[in-house]
This record gives C-alpha cells, structure tokens and sequence, in this order.
C-alpha cells in the first residue's frame, strides 16, 4: 500500500497555500491579461480599483501579478475551457476593510468571490462560478472570538481552521468536540458551514449546528443574524431563530452577503465512544444496508452522520488506480473486490459509532444495531478486530472529530495531474433509490472510463450520495471526458429527480436548472434587492 505523504498530499491540494504571506509584488504589479479581467472593465478601471483596494489593505495584500494570482487558479474541477479564472485577489483583516472592499467594488462594478480558508477542494477551491472575478481572501480575519464552555459554543472569524479550534480546546484543556469534515486540518468552520458541508460525529450536519452569523452586505451595511442585534446579545450563540423570518439560509450557498463572523455548536466530549464498521461483500448490498440503517438514524440509535463507503473509494485513498488493475479505463468490479479483501475491506464499507454517559447505555443500543445488521449478512467489527487496519483508522478518527489529511490522497487516483469533481445527488434514504443511483452512476461514470468511486452519506432521512469523479487533469482529453461525464450526471439524475445538494463552479448554473423556475426567481429578487450591482460572487448557484 502506497501511503502518501504530507509533501504530496499537499502539491495534490495544489490551492493557495501560500496566500498567508504577504504578496512579494507592489503597487507597480502588472494587471491581469484580458482574458481574465471582469466583464465590460477596462484595464485602466481595473488599475484604478486595485490602487484604491491596496490604500485600504495595504499593497502587500493585494494579488494582481500572474505569479501571486497562479495560487487562486488552481483547482481540481474540470474547467478545460479556462472559465474559472480570477482576476486577482484581496485579503483583509477587519470588517471595516471588507466594508470598505465592497464600496470600492460597488463604484468600479468589480465582483468579489469570497472564501474563507479557501479550500473547496472537488468544488473549485478558490476560483469563482464566473471569470474575471476577484477573489476576496478573509484568510487573515482568523480570530476565535469566543468560546463558551457551559454553552459549548463558539464564535469565530472566517479564517479560523478546524485545526485552530482544536488546538484551542487542547491548549484550555476543555472538554469540548468538534467536528469536522474530512479535509479539517487545512479547512474551517465559516467556509464549510457556508457551502453547507458535513462531518462525521453527531453534529456533522454543520449548518444544523451553526448559530448567529455578522453578514456584511452589498452595500456595507452589517447585519448580524437571530439574536445578534438585540440590547442584549448574549443569547447570540445559543438560539437560533431569533424574531421574524430566520435568514441565516439565505447566507449559505448564496452570494447575498459575506459572512464576517459565525457562531456554531461544540459537542460536549462524551465519556464513552464506540467506533464500528460493517461489512458487506457485494455492491449488490447497497439497498439492505440503507433499509437498515434509516430507522436506526431516525430513531437516533445511531446518532452520528455515517459513511457507507464503496471498496473503490476505500482503495483511491491509498492507492492509485495502476496499483490495482494494470490497463486503463473502468477497473472490473472482481478485480476491486479481490484487492479490497486484502488491504480488509469490504465492497460496502459502513462507519459509524456509538456515544454514551457509560459503557451501560451504549452496550444497550451496540445489541439493537448488531442484530440489525447481522440479519442482513453485514460483519460487525470493532476497534479491536480491526487491529491497525488504515482505513479503520481514518475514519474513527472522524467521528471523533479528530483531524486528518488522508483522504486527499484520492486526487491522484489518476496519472499525475490530480482531478477531482464532487458530484454529490440527493435521494430520500430508501434502499431502491440507492440501487437505482449506483447503477445510473456506473453507467454514466463507465460510458467515459471512469471507475465509480463513490460513498454514501447517510444524514437522517436522507442520502447524500457522494460520487468523487476521479480524472487525470494533465490529460487534455481525460480533462475534456471527465467535463462532459459531470454534466451528464447531472442531467441524467436529475431527470430521475435526484438533484444535487452542492456542486462546483463548473455546474452551478446547470444544477439551478433542476430546481426549478420560481425557486431561481426568488433568488434573482433577492440579488437584486441585496445587491443591486451584483458584486458579490456572481453566478455562486446559478444565482446571476
Ligand atoms: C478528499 C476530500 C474530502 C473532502 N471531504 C469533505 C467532507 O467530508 N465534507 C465536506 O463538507 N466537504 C468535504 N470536502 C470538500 C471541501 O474541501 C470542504 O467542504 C471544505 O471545508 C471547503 O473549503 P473551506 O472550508 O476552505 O471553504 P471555502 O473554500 O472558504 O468556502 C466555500 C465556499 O463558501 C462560500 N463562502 C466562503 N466563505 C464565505 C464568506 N465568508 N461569505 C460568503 N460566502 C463565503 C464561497 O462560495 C466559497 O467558495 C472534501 C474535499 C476533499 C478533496
């Protein structure tokens, strides 16, 4: 098994790592070829923004010169046609400076693309839905605000990483977890939240967990959500919905607003926890272990988000697809299911753990699951009976909030460039539809000699049907099959009415189609209500 290291994982991740440091380019930075400026703005305009944008954060900060801008291109979806190119990028410390960012894009009409950590990897990491946009950095505003002990909360500044939050737990030796997704060392709270990302605990459905957000608006003015804006705030992080329309949604997955700060939920360290994994031997499974599993979520027996994960994205996370299978194209589901026997896996592979006051009241719920799952073919293995086993490991280490890098290592399934492309339906959580989603995948995935490599999510009621579309960037004609394969997914399930939760710039504007036309009417009003110029991320969901 071909583990990889931290140095590689890295150069897969290939986003703007370095956009910490300062900007070694000046005032006297060259601008951007055509091709990447806004629309409709002339080179001069563009100059005339980027000097007032250095007055308010300082020129080292402002990215405009093609080698400090190259870290914000990059990314991993499809884009064979270069659409998802910046223009540059700036990155404030303060909400006065993003304040004071948005007049300046509101005089000169130049569009912002905010992130926070920056790393929407299998999304578009840092480049934006439409080209020519600038991105806005919030990196630096890396405050953690508070954290509340008794009310296990905390309030933070987008660029704070799961990673951060850890070591502020461990450092004040408090009780608390936190959750995070499976990239978490290099990602944070805000971002995640924001695009409405999961985790792996029982407080891995994130935007269930967030409360009370400081928004700036289009026009500088700053709202802060739920009870945020009351004489007395100290309720901010503990009830949601404050008085009237709840808003907070509307910040997620839109370009309404840029969020300045965020509170969220910490899940109190339970005293007992019990990982587990389940077994089962053919792809044919599927369906069993769905029905089996929903009542048990509903019921909240099993109370965290559980991953039911195929062998082939098991085997993508340490291996590359040459090391299984010597010829390219689809790898032939036996060949899967042999190496998949030896690195101790199965061909589904279900994680999830049990949490307690006592090894009482766990080893209650441990006799409920067993059965359930046992009467379905499925081996049910513990920490202990899977020894040292990798992927075991990963994923107990998940659901525990605890922070790995592992996973990324599935980008360079393929060749050498690294490519990945989140396509992520969502069906009720009933075992037909999952059968019907697996073989419309295949099919599809298979048409372009792409393995299916692919994870079920499994919330409450619902599945999230994580499918990573794994290419070689490097190859122009892989690049341009891997854009036409993501476009047909979308389609193809969205005639079968599974759209999409989430997807990344390449598709926002296809996956809007499937949710109908009032649904993106109501959108356009409210751009245009919040945001009359469109200035902030133009295109982010369809949403012009
Ligand atoms: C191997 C691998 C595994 C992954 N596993 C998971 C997983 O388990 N769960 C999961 O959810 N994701 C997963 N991802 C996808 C992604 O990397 C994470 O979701 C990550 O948390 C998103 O990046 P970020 O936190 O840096 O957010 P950002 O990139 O900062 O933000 C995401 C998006 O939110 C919007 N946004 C961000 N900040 C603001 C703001 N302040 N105001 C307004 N809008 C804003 C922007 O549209 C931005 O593009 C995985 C990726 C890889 C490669």
């Amino acid at each position: 098994m071909s583990r990889i290291d931290r140095r590689e994982i890295l150069s897969v991740i290939g986003t703007a790592a370095a956009t910490l440091a300062p900007s070694l380019a000046t005032g006297q930075t060259p601008p951007p070829g055509p091709s990447s400026l806004p629309r409709g703005m002339s080179r001069a305009r563009f100059s005339t923004a980027l000097s007032e944008l250095r007055t308010i954060v300082g020129e080292q900060w402002v990215f405009a010169d093609e080698a400090s801008v190259t870290p914000y291109r990059k990314s991993l979806v499809p884009d064979p046609g270069a659409r998802h190119v910046p223009c540059g990028a700036v990155a404030p410390a303060s909400v006065e400076e993003v304040q004071r960012i948005l007049q300046v894009a509101n005089r000169h009409r130049l569009p912002l693309w905010p992130v926070s950590t920056g790393k929407n990897m299998g999304y578009g990491s840092t480049t934006p839905a439409t080209p020519g946009q600038m991105v806005l950095d919030l990196k630096r505003m890396n405050r953690i605000i508070s954290v509340d002990p008794e009310l296990c909360t905390a309030l933070v500044e987008p660029g704070v990483t799961y990673q951060q939050l850890a070591n502020y737990i461990a450092e004040h030796k408090l009780p608390l977890w936190i959750d995070v997704p499976t990239v978490g060392p290099i990602v944070g709270p805000v971002g995640n939240t924001l695009d409405r990302g999961v985790g792996y605990t029982p407080y891995g459905e994130h935007f269930m967990v967030q409360c009370g957000m400081e928004v700036v608006l289009a026009d500088g003015q700053i709202l802060k959500t739920g009870m945020g804006s009351t004489r007395n705030p100290s309720a901010w992080q503990s009830f949601k919905w404050g008085y009237g329309p709840y808003l907070d949604g509307i910040f997620t997955q839109s370009n309404f607003g840029v969020v300045t700060k965020m509170g969220l939920w910490l899940m109190p360290a339970p005293p007992v926890y019990k990982p587990f994994v389940v077994r089962h031997g053919k792809m044919a499974d599927v369906s069993r272990i769905v029905d089996a599993m929903r009542p048990m979520r509903i019921a909240n027996i099993i109370p965290n988000v559980v991953l039911m994960m195929s062998a082939a994205y098991q085997l993508a996370m340490f291996n590359r697809h040459d090391d299984i299978w010597d010829k390219p194209g689809v790898i032939p589901e036996e060949v899967i299911a042999e190496a998949a026997k030896k690195a101790g896996l199965g061909m589904w592979n279900t994680y999830f753990a049990l949490y307690g006051a006592t090894e009482v009241s766990i080893a209650d719920s441990e006799k409920i699951v067993r059965q359930a799952f046992e009467a379905i073919g499925g081996e049910v293995l513990t920490a202990a009976e899977m020894g040292d086993n990798p992927y075991f490991h990963h994923h107990a280490t998940l659901m525990r909030g605890g922070l790995s890098l592992e996973e990324v290592g599935i980008a360079r399934w393929r060749g050498a460039g690294g490519g990945l492309a989140w396509f992520a339906p969502v069906a009720p959580a009933k075992g037909d539809e999952s059968v019907g989603q697996v073989a419309l995948a295949k099919q599809i995935l298979g048409r372009h000699g792409f393995d299916y490599t692919s994870a079920f999510a499994i919330g409450s009621r619902e599945l999230h049907h994580i499918i990573a579309l794994l290419y070689d960037r490097s190859d122009v004609d892989e690049h341009a099959r891997a854009e036409a394969c993501y476009r047909e997914l979308v389609v193809g399930f969205g005639d079968k009415g599974w759209a999409s939760y989430r997807t990344g710039v390449q598709a926002m504007d296809l996956v809007a189609q499937q949710y109908g036309a009032a649904n993106r009417s109501v959108n356009a009003r409210l751009k245009r209500a919040l945001d009359p110029n469109g200035i902030i991320a133009p295109g982010k969901s369809g949403i012009a």
